[in-house]
């Protein structure tokens, strides 16, 4: 039996923050108490909003954090193959279709997720003889998921919940993917969606415990989801709370907080971070 496996995938689209900090040592903690191996995943498949002094960044402010991680970096940006490879096996299984719907059309056709949530979109599927002859005359399109095939073949789903979700939800999660709608795998500007990667990815790191934030709890059901259909093993997820600011409101990058950088710079040492944090 291999050990336990944690990680830490952050997106370089900016400096981390405390919110990161935080993240990333609940993981990592958790991790070297069970004497797992902690993989460390730069996700940077968003070419435009992604940049390689960021990836610098995560490196150098981890390090000063006192985080050590297990074999490679595994980037995103280099894993081409292995998300086609999965791309090809949905689309061979009849599970994915392209979508020549604009952005605006999309938004005209949401609809009420079944039990009352956001709402969602479910996609209209073009014979396909007709669909190739639209993408070889050049018009753009998207491949999503046929959520309702897909939950259909799947059977019932779920996910065992060791942290937390939003609403404070412990123990066996029930997932309802069509609540997800006809999610967006592939694009043309970003190759992969982030749902597809991460699967790919925390199979490929050996990934047996997800520990993140609560604020992708929803996420888990349409990668569990997609875990069945690519017939990867199942981790187990720990979701965390979201750290706050003194405002009350959750650390951003979008609200410029304070970066670990920063922090550094005006002589705060990791050991005081750290204590700070409280961590949980
Ligand atoms: N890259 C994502 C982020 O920085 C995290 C994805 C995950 O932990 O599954 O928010």
């Amino acid at each position: 039996m291999p050990g336990p496996v944690y990680r830490f995938a952050p997106s370089p689209t900016g400096r981390l923050h405390r919110g990161h900090a935080f993240s990333a040592l609940t993981s990592w903690r958790a991790c070297r108490a069970v004497a797992g191996a902690f993989r460390l995943r730069i996700e940077d498949i968003d070419r435009i909003r992604c940049r390689p002094e960021f990836e610098a960044g995560v490196i150098e402010d981890l390090s000063w954090l006192g985080l050590d991680w297990d074999g490679p970096v595994l980037r995103q940006s280099d894993r081409e193959v292995a998300y086609t490879a999965a791309l090809e096996q949905l689309a061979g299984a009849g599970l994915l279709y392209r979508c020549f719907r604009t952005r605006r059309e999309v938004a005209e056709a949401m609809t009420r997720a079944p039990h009352g949530d956001e709402p969602v979109f479910f996609g209209l599927r073009l014979p396909e003889a007709e669909a190739a002859e639209r993408a070889a005359a050049g018009e753009a399109f998207a491949w999503r998921l046929d959520v309702r095939e897909a939950a259909r073949r799947a059977g019932p789903l779920g996910f065992l919940e060791t942290g937390f979700g939003p609403g404070g939800q412990t123990g066996w999660q029930a997932v309802l993917p069509e609540s997800a709608g006809d999610v967006v795998l592939a694009r043309k500007d970003i190759g992969v969606a982030y749902h597809l990667a991460v699967v790919v990815d925390d199979a490929d790191q050996g990934v047996t415990t997800v520990v993140r934030g609560c604020d992708l709890f929803a996420a888990t059901g349409i990668q569990r989801l997609l875990q069945v259909l690519l017939g990867l093993p199942e981790p187990v997820y720990r979701h965390h709370r979201l750290l706050v600011g003194p405002d009350g409101k959750r650390y951003a990058k979008r609200d410029l907080a304070e970066t670990l950088q920063a922090l550094r710079e005006r002589g705060v040492t990791p050991t005081q971070l750290i204590s700070e944090l409280d961590l949980d």
